[in-house]
């Protein structure tokens, strides 16, 4: 396994450790625990990640990281990094584009606020 080495001398791993389809990380995880379909399960979403599945579904991981906390080999889901490389495709939520403009545009999720104001709606992806 790769390792880098960081400033104070320590090392940390370099490569997510592909998941080995234990489902440990399912219970702890509270997207599985109100929709109960596998394909929204880490372990799910790991294999569609393996596989490089280009699907709004990963848009619903809500990246708390429980699942990676469980996880006996330390999988990571990445949400963030998956996201990014589905937007880079073009593969996003209403929600999602609306928030990136805003940000863009208003330099905060919800859209213009006045000061001190807020926001009357949550988006969400
Ligand atoms: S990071 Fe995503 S997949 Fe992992 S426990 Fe949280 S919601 Fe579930
Ligand atoms: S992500 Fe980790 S805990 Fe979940 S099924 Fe894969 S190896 Fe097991």
């Amino acid at each position: 396994m790769l390792t880098e080495p960081t400033a104070d001398g320590s090392v940390e791993l370099a490569e997510n450790p592909p998941c080995i389809e234990c489902g440990l990380c399912r219970e702890v995880c509270p997207l599985f625990a109100v929709l109960r379909q596998e394909h929204l399960s880490p372990r799910g979403l790991a294999l569609l990640a393996e596989r490089e599945v280009a699907s709004v579904v990963f848009y619903q991981c809500t990246l708390c990281r429980a699942c990676k906390e469980v996880c006996p080999v330390g999988h990571d889901p990445d949400g963030e990094r998956v996201r990014a490389r589905l937007v880079a495709r073009g593969v996003e939520t209403e929600a999602n584009r609306a928030m990136i403009e805003n940000i863009r545009k208003y330099g905060n999720p919800f859209g213009p606020l006045k000061e001190g104001e807020i926001p009357k709606t949550l988006t969400c992806c």
